[in-house]
């Protein structure tokens, strides 16, 4: 293993078992009393633009956060393998302790550790939070349109493991599972944490939700993974994202999730596989960019990852590991940087599902109008993610 061993990982765990150990008030509080955090903290206020309603987060601090992961830091000389790792331990803040406290430490089967810390660069803080549980406006759907409203709630991290090598595609497919495991119950803890005031939320089974979880993946400097070891970024707040929004009112309109109008109408020749008969990956007829995938559940109608059976999280646990590999793979030889986002599609969403998105072109002008140049077909990223299931 090459990263922090698990003693220095307990000295910094102000908790060690999310469901056992802390409420939503110590976690608020473990962060408005954080030595770092609340001098790097957001300015609370959420903006939508009247046009498309995007929200708008304002965090001028997170400009000044610091990255391991700049092409000006790497040597210009390749180093030898032991050097070379030597070099990415020292210099990253996870590896040499230079990070919040920790919220969680699961063991894995490989005997590594997957830990859930607090973002130092915040793009939502607790703040004083809102007077009562459900008093907290709902930025989204039904939200008011008014300038300048409140946006609160918490910003968390969970690192793959302590190996600073362990990522979504690199991982012990065995730990990932574990890792995917802890992810949803760390969704379920924020959602039927009551102390969070977020505003209720309807969901498909149990209790009402509170608030909303927001989960993506950044890999790469290009596309804003500031941090090189591996991670996944966790929001619970009450701003609704534009994105989720869109998916609420495709449901709303044409009385049937999106997820589940491109199970029945993309074409079948764009499926790449159904993992474990439980997770679809399709390759969007519409793909903005080569390499574009989505990842949709079979067989049930859930919302939340927490809502989900177990084999459904393996299995789609099982294809993002595949997907992310395959494209790492793929864009050197497309002379692209290896970066993506994932965003977990959660929520109001009729049926949730899960969008890859590899950065294999820049995003321009007409872009920026609305009008995609995509550099491939649909069909041709079908065939590289086929050829490579082997
Ligand atoms: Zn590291």
């Amino acid at each position: 293993m090459n990263g922090i061993p698990k003693d220095k990982l307990d000295e910094q765990a102000e908790f060690v078992d999310m469901m056992a150990d802390w409420t939503y008030e110590q976690l608020a509080g473990s962060i408005t009393g954080d030595p770092g955090i609340p001098s790097f903290q957001p300015e609370g206020i959420c903006q939508i633009d009247p046009r498309n309603h995007e929200r708008v987060l304002f965090s001028p601090a997170r400009a000044r956060r610091p990255s391991d992961n700049e092409p000006e830091d790497q040597p210009s000389a390749p180093l030898d393998p032991e050097e070379q790792v030597a070099r990415d331990l020292a210099r990253c803040p996870v590896c040499t302790g230079k990070t919040t406290s920790i919220l969680d430490i699961t063991e894995l089967p490989s005997g590594r550790h997957t830990f859930i810390n607090k973002n130092l660069y915040p793009v939502v803080y607790p703040g004083d939070g809102f007077a009562e549980a459900g008093d907290a406006p709902e930025i989204g759907i039904d939200g008011p349109s008014a300038m300048g409203q409140e946006a609160r709630g918490v910003h968390l991290l969970q690192w793959f493991s302590n190996d600073h090598y362990d990522d979504i595609d690199t991982q012990d497919p065995a730990d990932l599972k574990v890792v995917f495991g802890r992810l949803l119950m760390l969704e379920a803890k924020l959602l039927h944490g009551k102390g969070s005031k977020m505003p209720k939320t309807t969901a498909t089974q149990g209790p009402p939700h509170n608030g909303y979880v927001g989960i993506i993946k950044n890999y790469g400097r290009l596309v804003g993974g500031s941090l090189a070891h591996g991670h996944m970024q966790i929001v619970h707040t009450n701003v609704l994202p534009r994105r989720i929004e869109d998916d609420a009112r495709f449901h709303e309109r044409y009385d049937v999730p999106f997820a589940r109008h491109m199970l029945e109408n993309n074409p079948e020749s764009l499926t790449v596989k159904d993992f474990g008969g439980k997770i679809r990956m399709l390759i969007p007829y519409f793909m903005r960019r080569p390499l574009d995938a989505f990842f949709i559940p079979l067989g049930t109608a859930e919302t939340h990852l927490h809502h989900l059976e177990t084999a459904h999280i393996e299995a789609l646990a099982e294809a993002l590991q595949f997907a992310t590999a395959t494209a790492k793979a793929a864009m050197p030889q497309i002379g692209r940087e290896p970066a993506y986002n994932i965003i977990f599609h959660t929520g109001p969403v009729g049926l949730l599902y899960v969008e890859l998105l590899p950065y294999t072109q820049e995003t321009g002008g007409y872009e920026n109008m609305g009008l995609y140049m995509c550099q491939g077909s649909s069909s041709g990223t079908a065939t590289i993610y086929r050829d490579a299931l082997g």
